[in-house]
């Protein structure tokens, strides 16, 4: 993510916390996520904020939002192609970088443009997998 790039909001202090917080995070936060990590610095700051911040990134390509945790949106702002594995206990999203053979039959495209895939895994993490032996 371009940290500074025009994201049609006036970029107050709170909203560079936002973007800094985001920069390289791989931990795919949901909103009250980056809400509690940001308001630790600015007490002030409403959800709201974060909330339309979030919107406005993604409305303009510069955050991913994953739908795959049933439980809540989270956010990516790795806007890069890339999968995903997530763990089905504690809901940890895991980048994954590769290529698959994705590609549809003409038949299967049923005449759309395909402008790419998005490949969830799903399983236990170790962390989670460790808990379960333990007890
Ligand atoms: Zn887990
Ligand atoms: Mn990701």
């Amino acid at each position: 993510m371009e940290k500074f790039k025009e994201i049609g909001l006036k970029l107050t202090p709170q909203r560079i916390a936002i973007l800094d917080y985001l920069e390289g995070n791989t931990e795919h936060p949901s909103a009250e996520e980056v809400y509690r990590a940001v308001s630790k610095k600015f007490p002030t700051m409403s959800f709201a904020t974060v909330y339309n911040t979030l919107e406005a990134l993604r409305k303009r390509g510069s955050v991913l939002e994953l739908t795959i945790d049933p439980g809540k949106k989270r956010f990516d702002p790795n806007t890069h192609p890339h999968h995903h594995l997530i763990c089905l206990r504690c809901r940890r999203i895991v980048d994954i970088h590769g290529n698959y053979d994705l590609s549809l039959s003409a038949e299967k495209k049923n005449d759309f443009d395909i402008m790419g895939n998005h490949i969830e895994f799903y399983g236990i993490c170790p962390k989670c997998k460790s808990v379960e032996i333990e007890s």
